[in-house]
């Protein structure tokens, strides 16, 4: 088998030294990259009858000069005309600045000519021209357009990828397995590659896309499967001896039962714990469906079988409330816990870090800062870390690799759609948590225009007279800026006016770890009515007496973010609501208010978000490990995705698969793409 990724592209003819690096801002370094460079859209140069095509149109058509051309010129700009016969139609051709092509233009000459039609007044404005006496011009084809920049122009980029077709197009090998490639009638490699460069109509151009996009996707989740059986296989994780009664124990001790789905997920959490395996789960479920609870019993197994875990977890203040509702959770177990954040005093940390060390803490919970170099824990064996999906991965590696090769429990409450979580978390094993607690009663959801505020105003004051309380949040915009911190505070300023009797909160980013720390167990215990804050309680934040949630210019936030600050309620026995004020101009914002108020489901909050923002989006920042393909849409190839994750399952689960030259061939390329980087060890 040639292997093209190892030929450099300077064995392509006309491919310089310079142009090779030129070639690299675009990821293009092998001959294979340049076959794999395909056009993302393509400029259609078919020949056409002018007696089918629509004012307006761009065409390409076939004609004979009949005319001299005429060449006006206005200063530096310039005019060419002439008249073409097309058909039984007498057409002016016109040229803008290319006075230099008056001298091919004589009569008699057939000439192709593609631009835009003006059916009124019988006019082609014309883009390009061909002759074909010259025979340049490649007739009845769709020409590929390429993203294209610097000094890699268009032309050259066709050119040197016809090329590499014509030097390498013969002999590319197919790699997909026979029996996939007949089970779904695939096109040969060769031919798709080939075809999607230079396809002949729109029909093979599909079957060549279907090829290449189930390719991509199998090869990605055949390497999705290897990782994890490769991790699994070594048999040196921690193995956490312990017994039912032991962690039943605890589980009494809880102040509820579990639901099935925490049931579940505390079953499968155990089984990988007390195997040699590496446990490598992500434990998914909707806001508020109890996730912090599972994690609890996970690390009292950790503990109890003799190893520290450790939960990290995206914002301090979630660190200091899982630090309050785990202390409270463990010491009656004499377990003990402490906190890491970055606001930890110089001189506590380093107490804190030799009793980390000498095994004195068990369980240490964090932000960022659990994964500094000189964090070290005795014998670390069960990491969680909450709100995975703020994380990226490599945090994930790095924290892994702290203890010798501790089990890895990720639980993320924004619940993304079927398609990501495939590729995102395709290498781990996922429990869910599908249903609610018993009790919780939905939350009702209101849109209302800022001018009703008044009326908000009475509905706020009445909950609290009921004992509850009330979050009112206001958007940030940037996070640097100093006005959006104005902004929540004079929104604070507004509402102590209108509350004069009650206790109104202020949170936001820009208060010290203490102060933060102060007004959340405030708001915690009751003490605090009204809570005024920025998005920074986003996450994970679990105050259940408070039932009212009042979101200031919703049409600011994203639609999995509102459901996200919509969770912060409807946590406890008592009904609670969400009020989205917002004026949104455009369709959309309208459509995504009256999406939030017709669903609580995150799934399906998640899938429109996925489809009104588009993938990339999706997870705001490129850290978050989606991974990103040349082909393949995440939206509408999904049923392909699906498809290529069972057979490559089914492919790896043949004991020749581990010798084949195709495992050769991924493992190498693992070892070089960051999704497994740092956790692929040999
Ligand atoms: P999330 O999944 O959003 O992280 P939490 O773990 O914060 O949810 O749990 C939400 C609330 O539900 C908490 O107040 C928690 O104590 C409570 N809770 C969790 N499990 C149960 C249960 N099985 N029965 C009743 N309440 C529960
Ligand atoms: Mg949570």
């Amino acid at each position: 088998m040639i292997d093209y990724s190892l030929i450099p592209v300077t064995m392509i003819k006309g491919v310089s030294t310079l142009k090779q690096q030129e070639l690299h801002a675009f990821g293009i370094s092998t001959v294979q990259d340049m076959l794999l460079y395909f056009p993302f859209r393509y400029e259609d140069f078919r020949v056409r009858q002018l007696s089918e095509v629509k004012d307006g149109e761009k065409i390409t058509v076939e004609g004979r000069i009949v005319s001299e051309p005429v060449l006006q010129r206005f200063g530096k700009k310039s005019r060419l005309s002439c008249r073409i016969m097309i058909e039984s139609w007498l057409v002016t051709a016109t040229w803008f600045n290319r006075p230099y092509l008056r001298e091919q233009l004589f009569q008699g000459r057939d000439i192709l000519v593609t631009g835009k039609w003006d059916q009124r007044r019988l006019q082609l404005t014309v883009s390009t021209s061909e002759f074909p006496d010259r025979g340049a011009f490649r007739k009845d084809t769709l020409q590929p357009v390429y993203s294209v920049g610097g000094k890699i122009t268009q032309q050259w980029m066709r050119k040197t990828i016809a090329q590499a077709l014509t030097q390498f197009g013969e002999t590319i090998p197919e790699i997909l397995p026979q029996e996939l490639v007949r089970r779904y009638q695939l096109v040969p490699r060769k031919q798709a590659i080939r075809t999607l460069h230079q396809p002949q109509d729109a029909e093979e151009g599909k079957h060549a896309r279907r090829r290449m996009v189930y390719e991509e996707l199998f090869l990605f989740q055949l390497k999705l499967h290897m990782f994890r059986a490769l991790t699994r296989k070594r048999a040196d994780g921690v193995v956490h001896e312990v017994s039912n009664s032991t962690v039943r124990e605890f589980v009494h001790s809880l102040p509820f039962e579990l639901t099935e789905g925490q049931k579940k997920s505390v079953t499968d959490i155990l089984q990988d714990m007390r195997s040699p395996f590496c446990m490598n789960r992500l434990l998914q479920g909707d806001v508020g469906s109890g996730k912090t609870v599972v994690a609890a019993v996970a690390l009292f197994a950790a503990v109890r079988s003799g190893y520290q875990g450790a939960l990290m977890v995206p914002t301090e203040i979630l660190a200091e409330q899982h630090m309050r509702s785990l202390t409270k959770l463990f010491e009656p177990h004499g377990i003990q816990v402490a906190l890491l954040t970055g606001s930890v005093s110089v001189r506590k940390r380093r107490d804190l870090l030799g009793a980390l060390q000498m095994g004195m803490v068990d369980i240490l919970v964090g932000t960022h800062a659990l994964i500094q170099d000189d964090v070290y824990f005795r014998k670390l064996g069960l990491v969680v870390t909450d709100e995975q999906h703020r994380f990226g991965v490599n945090q994930r590696s790095v924290l892994r690799r702290k203890g010798l090769n501790p089990d890895v429990l990720l639980m993320t409450a924004t619940p993304i759609p079927r398609t990501l979580a495939i590729t995102a978390f395709g290498d781990m094993d996922v429990s869910s948590i599908k249903e609610r607690p018993a009790g919780r009663k939905p939350i009702k959801t209101y849109w209302v225009k800022h001018e009703l505020l008044d009326r908000i105003l009475n509905f706020i004051r009445r909950e609290i007279a009921d004992g509850r309380q009330a979050y009112i949040i206001c958007p940030l915009i940037e996070e640097s800026d100093k006005l959006d911190v104005q902004n929540v505070i004079d929104v604070h300023v507004q509402m102590q006016q209108a509350f004069p009797d009650l206790q109104v909160g202020l949170l936001h980013g820009r208060l010290s770890a203490v102060e933060k720390d102060a007004v959340m167990r405030s708001f915690g215990d009751g003490e605090t009515h009204v809570l005024v804050s920025t998005t920074v309680i986003e996450v994970g934040v679990d105050v259940p007496n408070s039932t009212l949630m009042v979101i200031m210019d919703a049409e600011r936030f994203g639609l999995s973010q509102l459901h996200q600050l919509r969770g912060r309620v409807g946590r406890g026995q008592h009904q609670s609501y969400c009020v989205l004020i917002a004026d949104p101009k455009s369709e959309i914002g309208q459509e995504r208010m009256h999406i939030m108020t017709e669903t609580e489901d995150g799934f399906e909050l998640s899938q429109r978000d996925l489809e009104l923002r588009g993938p990339g989006d999706f997870f705001g920042t490129k850290q978050s490990g989606m991974p990103e393909f040349k082909l393949a849409d995440m939206a509408s190839d999904f049923a392909v995705l699906e498809q290529a994750r069972d057979d490559a399952a089914e492919l790896i689960r043949a004991e020749e698969y581990w010798t084949s030259p195709m495992y050769a061939l991924l493992r190498e390329e693992m070892q070089k793409d960051q999704l497994f980087q740092g956790e692929l060890m040999d």
